[in-house]
């Protein structure tokens, strides 16, 4: 046996196991329970004498490192990847994760915790994959799965549609209760036409014009908002699935009249809906979350303009502008309150 297939998680698997009993393996990680030789026999998966050796000390090879309960519903986990960088997952309370794809993120948006330090490594579809089985471990009735969290999931392509794959043939998500989050490219949505799994998108705008879009996403990329949108509008088509438009709603910069009319002439007629989600405060970034009052009259006005539009008030769990902060606040040294 090498000891490089013991206890190092789900990315050994397939050395370890091949075929059906490396589906029923992968079952029973994605479920949150530990995989022991004990129930992979007791689902009909008999090990051989060396399967059994090398499943011997399975274990994952990540950790949830803190959990803080929010409001009795999410919980936030910290996840200590091998090399000792951390990511963060939320379980959402609903049925939900939301996940991290990346240590850090290069887009840098400035209203984003996760963006400050930019990129440090990508994630392997392993990684996302385990955060998934912890998630689990506290909710086995999660059935959605978010790629919201910390980094920008297109840039790491690969990983994430690999871990897509495996969670919709072993993990039991369908590809349309997989969200994947983006700033979108339209080369991404190409790539994501033309993939085996085919998850549901939510294009980050934020902005619906070019400037103050580039001032907000500084490193998303240059293309038009509006090719963005019919290149999502496409996916919409090709998937039969509405794409959701985020919105991180911040106060005075893109919740004024002249975003609302800037936001209906770019979706009027388009397969989608809108999500808004007034900005949770982040201590060392310059801006400031909507009154309440505002957040809804920005949200009545696209549906008075024949919009669908929705607000989410649970900024601080869901939100990718949000989703870095726990991990931030650690690396910064402080407490999390
Ligand atoms: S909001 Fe998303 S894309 Fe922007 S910096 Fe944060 S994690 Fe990256």
């Amino acid at each position: 046996m090498s000891e490089e297939t013991t206890g190092s998680g789900l990315a050994l698997l397939p050395g370890a196991l091949s075929g059906r009993k490396l589906g029923i393996a992968r079952r029973i990680v994605l479920s949150g329970q530990r995989l022991t030789v004990e129930a992979l026999a007791a689902k009909g998966a008999q090990p051989t004498a060396d399967e059994r050796e090398r499943l011997h000390a399975f274990d994952l090879a990540t950790t949830v490192v803190e959990r803080v309960d929010a409001g009795g519903e999410a919980s936030r986990l910290v996840v200590r990847l091998a090399d000792g960088e951390q990511v963060e997952s939320v379980v959402l309370g609903d049925g939900g994760v939301c996940v991290s794809s990346q240590v850090g993120c290069a887009v840098g948006c400035r209203f984003c915790a996760s963006g400050i330090g930019g990129l440090r490594r990508q994630l392997s579809a392993a990684e996302i994959l385990e955060q998934v089985a912890h998630a689990r471990a506290i909710d086995p009735a999660i059935k959605r799965v978010v790629y919201m969290g910390i980094g920008e999931p297109t840039h790491n392509l690969d990983a994430v549609l690999d871990a897509a794959q495996v969670l919709a043939d072993d993990g039991g998500v369908h590809e349309r209760s997989q969200t994947l989050s983006t700033v979108g490219s339209t080369r991404a949505f190409r790539r994501l036409t033309d993939s085996s799994v085919r998850p549901s998108v939510a294009l980050s705008l934020h902005a619906a014009d070019d400037a103050l879009r580039r001032d907000l996403l500084p490193r998303a990329g240059h293309e038009p908002v509006a090719d963005l949108v019919a290149a999502a509008d496409a996916y919409a088509d090709a998937t039969g699935r509405e794409i959701q438009y985020a919105w991180a709603l911040l106060d005075g910069v893109n919740d004024r009249d002249e975003d609302v009319e800037d936001l209906v002439a770019l979706l009027r007629g388009r397969r989608g809906y809108v999500n808004v989600i007034p900005w949770n405060r982040v201590p060392e970034l310059p801006f400031a979350t909507p009154h309440r009052e505002r957040a809804i009259a920005f949200v009545q006005a696209l549906r008075d303009q024949g919009l669908f539009a929705t607000i989410r008030w649970s900024a601080g769990v869901e939100a990718e502008a949000a989703c870095g902060q726990l991990r931030r606040t650690r690396a910064l040294g402080g407490s999390q309150g």
